[in-house]
């Protein structure tokens, strides 16, 4: 998935958990970091440094998930580290589940090489999710 695809998730997570869970105060700003931040670090790592064959590796496993919810709870308060695991858990699962090293570095995972590209009809798809998602997001009061 890519940038819009997880905004747009972030977003509705959002929406859904301040209306309809126990946390209608869940800040935006942090999930919505969080719900790109495995990409930033893992894909900057992998096709900027070339330090890693692809881009899910270090970023995308739930030691990270689970240790960076600690450090900003730890920084920013729980209302914070709460918006982070939910937007940084919300990347992981719209991700190709099957492709996320969940236990990485603990298990071995083979990490076959990769290319950061842009599928044109994937986008063109998140950029309308993303649209639909802004305007329900708009027009459902929060
Ligand atoms: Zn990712």
């Amino acid at each position: 998935m890519h940038i819009p695809g997880h905004l747009a998730v972030a977003l509705a997570e959002h929406r859904l958990l301040t209306r309809f869970g126990p946390d209608k105060q869940l800040p935006l700003r942090p999930l919505l970091l969080a719900s790109y931040f495995p990409d930033v670090v893992d894909k900057t790592i992998g096709y900027v440094f070339h330090l890693m064959p692809n881009g899910r590796h270090f970023a995308h496993n739930i030691f990270a998930l689970f240790g960076l919810s600690l450090a900003v709870t730890l920084m920013w308060g729980s209302a914070a580290g709460r918006a982070w695991f939910m937007g940084y858990l919300g990347h992981l699962l719209a991700d190709d589940v099957r492709q996320v090293p969940w236990f990485f570095p603990v298990k071995a995972y083979h990490f076959y090489p990769g290319k950061l590209k842009f599928k044109l009809k994937q986008l063109a798809r998140e950029m309308i999710f993303l649209a639909i998602v802004l305007l329900i997001y708009r027009l459902e009061p929060g």
